[in-house]
């Protein structure tokens, strides 16, 4: 149990990302002081939108500059922090030259990184760190390991490498390290977040997020040939910021929670994007065979074997723990998906509609 302080300011890691700053938000809005760090301060792009929230809050922003490589470059933005939420982490699934040194590496050692400054920080009482649904399962394939046929808190992803699925590889080590950290000492308590795909409206207007860089591909003619029959478990970031902010501040909250609204297929996401959206968009209509996309699969970014064991399996995620430890109610996915697109459009990331 603990009870954190909510007139100390609270550590947001990676804050500049998709996540953190609705996390920021969300502290700053209940007048809880933020300390963000981020790689470049100095890039308007990464931080215009955070300094903004903080005029129009009455919680207080401090940045400071940490890079998850730089041993010690946390100890500073913790000072006199309770609470810590560790979201930093490299993002991207496909295009990986080197899976060590672009996604295993900084996982890892940031990790420990941060949870070695808060082991030389006495002020630290709890660490929420943002995992992934990816450190319970590597491939859709790996739901005939479960014993009902669902994925749990319980499950572990043994079938990724540095070779295959090297980001949930990367968030399966990270996770590992920071409970073996976490137990071996008695001052501070982590609890891991573990989002399935995270969608929603985004605060900045970046595009190389993951998630905002996938919803303009929705709308821009990538996919208007089909999609492969591809299931994921969706979230809303507004959902997953929530997470962290409840996990951070429950006293009785504890352990690993998958936070997954429901599951989906890449055309169920597109029906919802041609309901709201009509036929202005390029929006994928069907779906591509699983032999097709097998083929394909390498001059996209995939691996056959990627192909083989993840289309067309359709899997399936157990959020009841998060709800009845955070007390979270779950957006709907067409909701998510509808606001999603909707900012997109509204920030201009799309350029003018493509008629069909
Ligand atoms: P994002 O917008 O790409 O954010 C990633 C953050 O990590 C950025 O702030 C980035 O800094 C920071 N980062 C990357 N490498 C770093 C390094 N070497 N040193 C310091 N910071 C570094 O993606 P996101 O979706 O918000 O991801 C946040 C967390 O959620 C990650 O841990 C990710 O694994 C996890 N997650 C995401 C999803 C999803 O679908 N989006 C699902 C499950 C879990 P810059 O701003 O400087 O680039």
């Amino acid at each position: 149990m603990r009870d954190i302080d909510k007139s100390k300011p609270v550590l947001v890691t990676g804050g500049s990302g998709y996540v953190a700053s609705w996390i920021i938000k969300m502290l700053l809005e209940k007048g809880i002081d933020v300390n963000a760090t981020v790689r470049d301060a100095s890039d308007s792009k990464k931080v215009d939108h955070l300094t903004a929230l903080a005029k129009a809050s009455t919680g207080k922003l401090n940045l400071f500059k940490s890079d998850l490589l730089d041993r010690g470059s946390f100890d500073e933005p913790m000072r006199g922090c309770e609470l810590v939420i560790h979201t930093a982490s490299p993002f991207f699934i496909t295009g990986i030259k080197n899976p060590q040194e672009e996604l295993i590496r900084p996982a890892r050692e940031g990790t420990r990184n941060v949870l070695e400054s808060a082991r030389r920080n006495p002020t630290v009482q709890r660490i929420v760190l943002t995992s992934s649904v990816a450190a319970m399962y590597g491939d859709n394939a790996d739901i005939a390991l479960t014993s009902d046929g669902i994925f749990t808190e319980k499950e572990w992803n043994i079938s990724s490498s540095a070779e295959h699925q090297p980001y949930s590889y990367s968030k399966t080590i990270a996770e590992k390290e920071a409970w073996t950290i976490a137990n071996e000492q008695e001052r501070w308590d982590l609890l891991t977040i573990n989002p399935g795909w995270i969608l929603g409206p985004s605060l900045s207007k970046r595009k190389d997020s993951m998630s905002i860089g996938a919803m303009i591909r929705f709308g821009d003619g990538t996919y208007k040939m089909g999609v492969p029959e591809l299931w994921n478990g969706i979230v809303d970031v507004r959902d997953v910021a929530v997470a962290h902010i409840k996990a951070g501040f429950t006293p009785e909250a504890g352990g690993r929670h998958i936070v997954v609204t429901g599951e989906a297929t890449l055309l169920d996401l597109a029906n919802i994007l041609r309901k709201h959206f009509g036929d202005d968009y390029p929006f994928p209509r069907k779906q591509v065979p699983k032999f097709l996309f097998w083929l394909i699969a390498p001059m996209h970014g995939f691996t056959r074997k990627y192909a083989s064991r993840n289309v067309g399996i359709p899997i399936k995620f157990d959020n009841s723990y998060s709800k009845k430890d955070l007390k979270i109610s779950y957006i709907s996915v067409e909701q998510t998906v509808r606001e999603h697109f909707q900012q997109i459009l509204d920030d201009g990331l799309l350029k003018s509609p493509i008629r069909m």
